[in-house]
């Protein structure tokens, strides 16, 4: 396609996204939550808009089927990254990465003593990642969501998820013990779309970034 194709997901993502496309100009024709559309268009012709699973959006950037994304810092660590150009961290959708543990369960006791603990989570390499550098010796349980319950019923001893505001750990008796990283979503770019499209996609570019630092 010789215009603009924006891969967004729904809910959090499109919603802190809405300001920074109109800021760019954009203003989507339909919103995705109430439209089972899967390409959407915007008031400007050679602008469309495609809704994605979160953790799809790299893929479809990567590939060139979308020149432009927006995804999770945890979305582009399990990706990878490759043949994606990241230049701005948008500074929405924040939460941190963290590691939560049952009220009952003393992490701290358990890593001194060098124990083997079992990890349920999503993002396998940031869990990975984060245990080989403390010398912990894991066994990582994959789940595709609702790793709150994994603690609860026997499945793992520890959970690596997104906490943002703490509610969900609450509700089930978790406690976070660990920070792993701070969390935002990035604008995320193809890299021979940045060299082909340049004209069309710089101004996009900039007026994100001008958004994201009037805000800062
Ligand atoms: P909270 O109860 O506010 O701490 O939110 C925690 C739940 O929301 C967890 O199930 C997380 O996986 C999810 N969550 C929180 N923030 C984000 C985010 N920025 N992106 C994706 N999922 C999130």
């Amino acid at each position: 396609m010789s215009g603009i194709t924006i891969a967004l997901s729904k809910g959090r993502i499109f919603d802190e996204t809405a300001p920074l496309l109109a800021a760019a100009g954009i203003a989507p024709l339909e919103n995705p939550e109430t439209s089972r559309k899967l390409i959407i268009g915007t008031n400007r012709p050679d602008v469309r808009l495609i809704i994605v699973r979160a953790s799809d959006t790299p893929t479809y950037v990567q590939y060139g089927a979308a020149d432009l994304g927006i995804a999770g810092k945890d979305v582009l660590l399990e990706h990878g990254g490759e043949g994606l150009y990241q230049p701005i961290d948008l500074q929405i959708a924040k939460c941190r990465m963290m590691v939560a543990v049952p009220e009952g369960f003393d992490y701290e006791s358990a890593v001194r003593k060098g124990a083997r603990l079992r990890v349920a989570t999503k993002y396998l390499r940031i869990a990975r990642e984060h245990f080989a550098a403390k010398g912990v010796h894991v066994d990582l349980i994959k789940l595709y969501g609702s790793m709150e319950l994994a603690p609860l019923v026997g499945l793992a001893d520890v959970i690596v998820d997104l906490v943002s505001t703490g509610n969900t750990l609450r509700a089930n008796n978790l406690r976070a013990v660990e920070e792993i990283m701070p969390i935002s979503a990035r604008l995320i770019v193809n890299q021979a779309a940045l060299k082909l499209k340049h004209a069309l996609l710089q101004p996009v570019i900039e007026a994100f970034e001008s958004a994201v630092s009037s805000h800062a």
